[in-house]
């Protein structure tokens, strides 16, 4: 799998301690809040989020018809959402408390698929909810980038990411890695069961935190 250019030219910019823990943590629907805020969105545009299932493809309708818009669109929808609402998502709950105590313990990377052009927002936006971790933007499936700082480091190393289809890229490229499956909003966490390539599923910070502290402690750190 190719990493990205301007991806790794964001992670060759990490100062990172070869002998203390890492924790790779994505953004949408783990620490911030997206599923609550693209409904926002959706309702500003006429269109509305079915949650029918765990995906946007069919899920995106218009209020006009109750029909989904094609899946063609979706992609420049979501596009307009980060334009229009990084500076504006909320945290998730708990998320900036259990973050700022592991930080104690490991040291923290956020690893998004916000668009480049965004990832100056999302920064101020974590900034602003202390949440002041290094933010690399991602493009892609997340193996890569994952197995790439990964070797930057000699301590375990963990990833946390709503969807599944990262938790395999990530178990792919970098086994070793510990993985959880983390789904911060209740209505979409019950749409999905543990993904298949993650050690762990959270649903909350208390247990995420919980259950990382355990087995960091686990590992002698
Ligand atoms: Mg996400």
């Amino acid at each position: 799998m190719k990493l990205h250019e301007d991806v790794k030219a964001q992670a060759d910019e990490l100062t990172l301690d070869r002998s203390r823990p890492l924790m790779l943590v994505d953004a949408d629907e783990v620490i911030l809040q997206f599923a609550s805020c693209l409904e926002e969105f959706l309702h500003e545009n006429e269109l509305y989020f079915d949650m029918a299932s765990f995906a946007l493809t069919g899920n995106i309708k218009r209020k006009a018809d109750d029909q989904a818009i094609a899946a063609e669109e979706i992609g420049a929808l979501i596009g307009q959402f980060f334009v229009e609402k990084t500076e504006h998502q909320p945290p998730v709950k708990g998320a900036p408390e259990a973050l700022a105590s592991l930080s104690e313990r490991a040291q923290i990377v956020v690893v998004t698929n916000v668009p480049l052009q965004q990832r100056e927002a999302r920064i101020r936006s974590l900034k602003k909810h202390n949440m002041d971790y290094p933010v690399v933007a991602n493009i892609g499936l997340k193996g890569a980038i994952i197995r790439y700082i990964a070797d930057m480091v000699d301590t375990p190393v963990y990833f946390i990411d709503d969807l599944p289809h990262n938790l395999t890229s990530v178990a792919q490229e970098a086994d070793e890695v510990h993985r959880i499956h983390f789904i911060a909003d209740e209505r979409l966490a019950k749409l999905l069961g543990p993904a298949e390539d993650s050690h762990h599923r959270a649903d909350s910070w208390d247990d995420a935190h919980a259950y990382l502290d355990r087995h960091l402690a686990d590992q002698g750190f």
